[in-house]
């Protein structure tokens, strides 16, 4: 068994009602328990700031499910919720990302983890450090010292 974690993210449709049943469907995944969530974030878009912001959370994960076999149950999801990728950083129904996947380092041309830029935002580490404080993010160190240098991104609790 692995502790996996996976950040989720909406910004269009009904991004409470879709982070909610994602995280049941992230909880009835074979081969997986979820061991931890976060409360729900609001977070400005990133990248293409003319959208809506951004409802954000993390889960924890036990689980038996290779990185590939993970990842492909996550995008199973996101196409089950209307995912769509017009272009780079698009508005979103429903985003699943691999944060990390125990002390693992890949990449390969599908998959990257720790996943590449969650270290750098304030969406990710806050919920993060809220289920797991002590977390080590490979190459970058922890979820609560990374902290520090994105406090000017606006990434608030709101339940
Ligand atoms: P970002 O990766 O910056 O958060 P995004 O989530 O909007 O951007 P997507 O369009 O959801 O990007 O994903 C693009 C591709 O990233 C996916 O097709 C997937 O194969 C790849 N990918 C690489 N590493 C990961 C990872 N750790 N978690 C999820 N997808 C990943
Ligand atoms: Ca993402
Ligand atoms: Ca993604």
């Amino acid at each position: 068994m692995t502790l996996a974690y996976v950040g989720l993210g909406a910004n269009i449709g009904e991004p409470r009602r879709q982070l909610q049943t994602a995280l049941k469907e992230l909880n009835g995944l074979p081969k997986t328990r979820m061991t931890a969530a976060s409360g729900l974030y609001r977070s400005a878009p990133v990248g293409h700031p003319d959208q809506p912001d951004f409802l954000n959370a993390v889960v924890e994960l036990d689980t038996e499910l290779s990185p590939d076999a993970l990842l492909d149950n996550l995008q199973e999801i996101e196409t089950a919720h209307g995912r769509e990728r017009p272009f780079a950083g698009a508005p979103r129904t429903l985003d699943l990302d691999l944060l990390l996947y125990g002390d693992a380092a890949l990449a390969t041309p599908r998959l990257t983890v720790p996943h590449p830029r969650m270290h750098e935002r304030a969406f990710v580490l806050k919920p993060l450090a809220e289920i797991a404080p002590l977390a080590a993010i490979p190459g970058h160190g922890k979820a609560r010292d990374l902290l520090c240098a994105c406090r000017g991104q606006l990434a608030e609790r709101i339940d």
